[in-house]
């Protein structure tokens, strides 16, 4: 026997099909409740979209350390052997949700590890650096890449304007227009930590790191003139791939390595180790095998856990602590900011976002609250409430030295911090012929697409910086 269906607090409804009606042809009574409630919470299905990274897909699964990096960090999670539950959300940046899935951009790869001591969030990307190095650009940054105010369109003059102005850009926008700026799917790609992180092990030794999962999928690429066609085949391709992959047991798999930099090490290091539009260079600091991340699990419902999944890179558990990165620093306040204003002050209740160790907390209330806790409600108290202790917390992994000036300044400059250096290694160094011949013309693809005086002279000059004979080829396209 079917179930009877019931109105939201389980009262039986007695038709799906007719509403409450002044006889057959009369008017709709407002004592049907049960109409007034189905269209009611209709209207209220959304939550507002998020601005960025507003399209996406995920999975659930597991990270199984493999080796023993226990000298560099105690957090639970990264000792020998320890395996913890995941989810994974991938999504692309500047489309809407239900933007095609196959448009050129960078993808997020946001992690979230239901540690035995809370959860630790890696929000990453597909790419290990950034556009810009201080959050204060990174509104005007995403207006640059959305919609105009006039048309509601795209526009390719004004993302160009940006990133010229910005030559920090460089490094990312290389990438980006390289092969890796459209992977085959969420499969083929690698993800990284792209932040860098503190770690601190049992001896109170600190390590700054960055992370980063290798695909063991090999990596995949679509040209322009794919993505084009699937794009208008199947704006869901990349949700597609992973669903049916998961569906029929090919379970996609990422290698965990780390980059660990001794921290005095940080100060005199060639590049600023905390700039977020430079990697660290592996013959500089070789990757450093950690474990095994598979997603082996697909979600029973997309809305309640992936699309209600709230990362946030505040959430760093004893042994792992922020950096003096400026975006780190931004995005410490703007992803919980995002999660507070998106799906209210009690997302962290939410089974996908809830860790599963304990919670005990003094926080209480608000829109939704479901578990509250009880007396005593406030701290410090004579009845047997928790207590905060340093010594479960291992605080001190975020207190690496800084003694300055308050002023608004870029960064100091390390012996070989520039704009464009990391972005000419790139294109000259890893690149070969026929990767360089598709960056040149995905350059000059994009650029063709709208893009005028006085932005197109400083395209030249962009990647005239980047690399010479680069930038003379796309000159050279606009007949310059
Ligand atoms: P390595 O020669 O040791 O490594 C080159 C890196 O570039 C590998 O991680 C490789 O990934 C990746 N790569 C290959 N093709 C592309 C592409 N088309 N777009 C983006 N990345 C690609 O070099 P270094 O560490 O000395 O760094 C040299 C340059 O490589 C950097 O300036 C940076 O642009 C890029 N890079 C460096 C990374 C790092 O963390 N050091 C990470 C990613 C890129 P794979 O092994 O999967 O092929």
């Amino acid at each position: 026997m079917t179930k009877p269906t019931t109105n939201n607090v389980g009262i039986p409804v007695a038709s799906d099909n007719d509403s409450l009606t002044l006889g057959a042809n009369g008017p709709i009574l407002l004592q049907d409740h049960y109409l007034i409630e189905k269209n009611a919470h209709f209207n209220r299905e959304r939550v507002p979209e998020r601005v960025v990274h507003a399209k996406g897909g995920g999975a659930f699964g597991f990270l199984e350390v493999t080796e023993d990096v226990s000298q560099f960090t105690k957090a639970a999670l990264f000792q020998p052997g320890t395996r913890t539950e995941s989810v994974i959300r991938f999504s692309s940046v500047a489309g809407e949700n239900g933007s095609p899935d196959t448009w050129r951009d960078p993808r997020g790869f946001a992690v979230k590890f239901y540690t035995t001591q809370g959860n630790y969030d890696l929000v990453g990307n597909n790419t290990p650096v950034f556009f810009i190095r201080d959050p204060i650009k990174f509104p005007d940054f995403i207006h640059s890449q959305k919609r105009r105010a006039d048309n509601h369109l795209r526009d390719h003059n004004i993302q160009w304007d940006f990133w010229t102005l910005r030559p920090e850009s460089a490094h990312q926008v290389t990438w980006l227009m390289g092969d890796r700026g459209i992977p085959s799917n969420w499969r083929e790609m690698d993800g990284f930590g792209s932040h860098t992180y503190l770690w601190e092990n049992a001896g109170g030794e600190k390590f700054w790191v960055k992370y980063h999962f290798k695909t063991d999928q090999g990596i995949g690429y679509l040209t322009q003139a794919e993505a084009d066609r699937i794009a208008g085949e199947d704006a869901d391709y990349y949700i597609r791939d992973l669903w049916t992959a998961i569906e029929r047991g090919d379970h996609p798999s990422w290698t965990l390595y780390v980059q660990v930099m001794p921290y005095e090490e940080a100060a005199d290091y060639r590049f600023n180790p905390f700039d977020l539009t430079k990697v660290w260079p592996h013959g500089d600091y070789p990757l450093i095998k950690v474990g095994r991340y598979v997603l082996d699990r697909n979600p029973s419902n997309y809305f309640a856990e992936i699309e209600q999944a709230a990362f946030a890179p505040t959430n760093m558990v004893p042994g792992i602590g922020p950096s003096p990165d400026k975006m780190l620093q931004g995005r410490l306040f703007a992803y919980p900011d995002a999660h507070r204003y998106r799906i209210g002050a009690n997302f962290a209740q939410l089974p996908v976002n809830a860790p599963k160790s304990p919670v005990n907390s003094y926080s209480r209330d608000g829109a939704m609250r479901y578990q509250n806790p009880g007396d005593p409600v406030y701290a410090p108290n004579s009845f047997g409430g928790p207590h905060a202790d340093a010594a479960y917390a291992g605080e001190t992994v975020s207190s690496y030295g800084v003694v300055d000036e308050v002023i608004r300044s870029a960064y100091r400059l390390h012996a070989e911090d520039d704009d464009f250096g990391q972005a000419g290694t790139l294109v000259r160094k890893v690149m070969d012929d026929a990767q360089r011949e598709r960056l040149a013309q995905n350059i000059i693809g994009h650029a063709k697409k709208g893009v005028s005086e006085p932005v197109l002279e400083r395209v030249f000059e962009y990647w005239r910086n980047v690399d010479k004979s680069l930038g003379d080829k796309v000159a050279e396209a606009f007949g310059k």
